[in-house]
């Protein structure tokens, strides 16, 4: 005879991978990639689209992103879908109200079978692992029976957990989703959002590099760093105040600094010494002119 653990683990599908799989994000018209279609936008505010080539993409998108000219970001969007992601999770993506959703219905599919997403905390501890598959069973079989007493699934639903799984669908245009990556791949966020939008994270950054780039991800812990914050105050003011003693030197204006943007140095240090409030930083930020 088998022990009541083992009896309800075998009824219990644990989730402990989500899946997230890119469904589909904006192209050209004309052919290319998502980042010539941002750069060719905004190229209309400044009628310089005649100034696009291979090499200009990483350096123009660099730019608007460290000026805050963020609202071009928004004609590009990318759709995900999510499985092995909790209510709770889904409970907290659908918070961002820019981003569009499309959601397993529990009105319409029954959860009859439903799958569970084990917490690693409770995976890590027997005692608590037969805590979470006893109630986890003892909610299906609360569910089935308000079934078979005629109930609806809308409302037999009020006795399922949190951990059941819910497929979501996510559009987002890269603005927003440049928001959401940077409030949930921080340490303050929970562990399953944080990893589901460090996958979403992981995914962009492979479909639009110079979007995504300066969101520095740790694979192991799905947190996301600002590149800003990888170099300290002294080091961003030297390189940035190097760059614009060679400019000086060509009788060059500071602002020009923005063309060399493809230099991840100086695109880390640049932004560091922009968001910095010290005086060292700030100075140096006021030296590079009127970043326009
Ligand atoms: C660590 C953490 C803990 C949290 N804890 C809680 C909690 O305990 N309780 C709780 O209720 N929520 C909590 N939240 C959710 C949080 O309050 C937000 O609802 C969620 O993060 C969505 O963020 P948002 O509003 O910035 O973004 P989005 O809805 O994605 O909007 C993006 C941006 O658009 C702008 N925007 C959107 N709508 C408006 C508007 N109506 N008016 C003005 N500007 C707007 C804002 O600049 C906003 O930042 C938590 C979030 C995090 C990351």
């Amino acid at each position: 005879m088998t022990s009541l653990p083992d009896r309800v683990e075998a009824a219990s599908v644990l989730l402990s991978e989500p899946e997230v799989s890119l469904m589909g994000y904006t192209r050209p018209a004309e052919g290319g990639f998502v980042e010539e279609h941002i750069e060719r936008a905004a190229r209309e505010c400044y009628q310089s689209q005649a100034r696009m080539s291979p090499q200009s993409g990483k350096r123009f998108i660099r730019g608007i992103i460290l000026r805050g000219h963020e609202s071009v970001l928004e004609h590009a969007s990318a759709t995900f879908r999510v499985l092995g992601g909790s209510r709770a999770y889904t409970h907290e993506q659908v918070r961002h109200r820019l981003l569009s959703f499309s959601q397993q219905s529990q009105r319409y599919v029954s959860e009859d079978d439903f799958r569970a997403v084990l917490p690693p905390a409770i995976a890590d501890s027997a005692e608590a692992r037969e805590v979470f598959v006893e109630s986890l069973e003892s909610a299906r079989k609360a569910y089935k029976r308000l079934k078979e007493l005629g109930l609806e699934n809308e409302d037999a639903r009020f006795v399922l957990p949190n951990a059941v799984e819910s497929g979501i669908v996510i559009s987002g245009n890269f603005r927003e989703w440049r928001h959401v990556c940077r409030t949930r791949c921080s340490a303050a966020a929970q562990w399953e959002i944080r990893r589901i939008c460090g996958l979403v994270l992981k995914s962009l950054q492979e479909l639009a590099p110079a979007v995504f780039g300066d969101l520095m991800l740790d694979e192991k812990t799905w947190i996301a760093t600002h590149i800003s914050e990888t170099v300290d105050c002294a080091e961003a003011q030297k390189t940035v105040n190097r760059e614009l003693a060679k400019l000086e030197k060509k009788n060059q204006p500071p602002g020009r600094i923005l063309r060399r943007l493809a230099d991840d140095k100086l695109y880390a240090a640049l932004f560091h010494v922009k968001r910095c409030l010290c005086a060292g930083c700030t100075a140096t930020f006021a030296a590079c002119g009127d970043l326009k």
